[in-house]
């Protein structure tokens, strides 16, 4: 049996969010709740799991520079702690940002590799939202990233990592990561898996792990709304076969980069006032508020889009939801008078409303407001699974519109059969890239520089 240390950091940090993560923002998994997150058998792969953590926050802004501090130290304490191991698989996403920190998953894992020493294998499982820097790939013996997104495959992705840890500890030609930059950034929303260009890209990757000498092709999309030097889209091969890895690497690079002009968004895009326009009078609807969407890193504050459908006189939709710590405190104290918006400083309108009725639950505020069903979040969260409407008491089949903070939908609202338009609203995950500040991505990234 071969002792292998399991553990990781992963968060997506948008660095145009004014939150910083804190340590309350981050869920530490560990024991066997984080065994049980790789679906192996790690007995009959020659694996002993060894448990260290697992911290994993919402998507949001940058992480306190004290707070990645400490992770690192507890982890790496922790290893030390942990006695002798032959290698580790490390869960990470890959988009963390920390002021002061150009590369912090590079970091990370250079500092874990220090504590195992050059003979331990490192296998890693990232998000293709990810960035990946040379520090990364040279830490790593082995790397494999989601091949869909929206992500449907996270446990597969956690399993080959693994499989590949223990085929790599088994003996024989050590593996290798390959890398390959491409200098393109663009959103999740623009490269789903589901549709064309990136739906041949991905479907293309298992034709390269069938390759003599090729373990494991990936391609990462990259993070897009952080302005910072190591922000870029990237071919990974792990290869025992250093040219046939580097080869891969290219031919996938290339594939991505030639195309670049075909990257769109996967749904109906328009701006708000013609997004409301089109949802308002379409029957049954998703509206999807992309700028401040959570899931990539947005507050999840801004009540802009619930202002314009007020002031339309709109009735009957579902907003889920805004996050308002005070307004959620003055619903649950019976408090029907509230300021909704902003309140975590992710800016848009602060409006003044009142509540006919409310019911509480999960952390919810469901507010009946001026004939809408408002959700007034405790927490910044998603609403991306109909189980979650289920628990808060809504029915959504009596509702012809749904609003919710999203860039391209989950497969449960995806699923509904309802016209789905994005609206490009302001916020800290905004869609309209050519707003965004850019002073530190690499020169010559498209479509920052065409
Ligand atoms: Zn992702």
């Amino acid at each position: 049996m071969k002792r292998i240390a399991i553990g990781g950091l992963h968060t997506e940090c948008s660095s145009y969010s004014p939150l910083l993560q804190q340590r309350p923002d981050f869920t530490r998994t560990t024991g066997d709740a984080l065994i049980d997150l790789v679906p192996v058998d790690f007995a009959a792969l020659g694996l002993e799991p060894v448990p260290i953590f697992h911290d994993r926050s919402v998507p949001g802004g940058p992480v306190a520079p004290d707070v990645f501090a400490a992770q690192v130290a507890d982890f790496v304490a922790a290893l030390r702690q942990a006695g002798p191991l032959d290698g580790a698989l490390l869960l990470m996403h890959g988009a963390m940002f920390v002021p002061g920190v150009e590369d912090p998953e590079g970091a990370f894992l250079a500092k874990v590799r220090s504590v195992l020493g050059p003979g331990a294998i490192l296998s890693a499982s990232y998000d293709l939202h990810g960035q990946v820097t040379p520090a990364v790939a040279a830490a790593l013996d082995a790397f494999a990233a989601y091949r869909t997104a929206p992500h449907v495959d996270v446990a597969e992705t956690h399993a080959r990592a693994a499989r590949m840890l223990a085929r790599a500890l088994a003996g024989g030609p050590r593996p290798q990561v390959h890398l390959r930059p491409v200098p393109l950034l663009v959103p999740g929303e623009m490269s789903s898996t589901f549709v064309e260009p990136c739906k041949s890209l991905y479907a293309a990757l298992p034709g390269h792990d069938a390759t003599e000498g090729i373990w494991d092709a990936n391609l990462m999309i990259g993070y897009v709304w952080a302005d910072s030097p190591r922000a870029t889209a990237a071919a990974l091969v792990t290869a025992t076969d250093p040219a046939a890895g580097a080869a891969a690497a290219r031919a996938i690079a290339t594939a991505y980069w030639e195309a670049r002009h075909d990257l769109a968004f996967d749904m109906e895009t328009l701006p708000l006032d013609a997004a409301l326009d089109v949802v308002t009078a379409c029957g049954p609807a998703i509206l999807a508020d992309s700028g401040d969407n959570p899931t990539a890193g947005g507050v999840g504050d801004r009540a802009e889009v619930l202002a314009a459908l007020l002031a339309r006189g709109h009735r009957g939709a579902v907003f889920a939801g805004i996050a308002d710590p005070d307004a959620f405190a003055a619903l649950q104290a019976g408090r029907p008078e509230i300021l909704l918006g902003g309140t975590l400083g992710g800016g848009g309108p602060r409006i003044g409303l009142t509540a006919d009725a409310v019911h509480i639950a999960q952390e919810c505020a469901v507010a009946d407001i001026a004939g809408n069903r408002v959700v007034i979040t405790r927490r910044r969260r998603p609403f991306h699974d109909l189980a979650t409407f289920a628990a808060l008491g809504i029915d959504l089949d009596s509702h012809a519109l749904l609003v919710v903070k999203s860039g391209y939908l989950s497969p449960d609202l995806r699923a509904l059969p309802r016209r789905q338009v994005m609206a490009l609203t302001d916020g800290a995950v905004s869609q309209d890239l050519a707003a965004l500040a850019n002073h530190h991505r690499p020169r010559g990234t498209f479509p920052f520089d065409r």
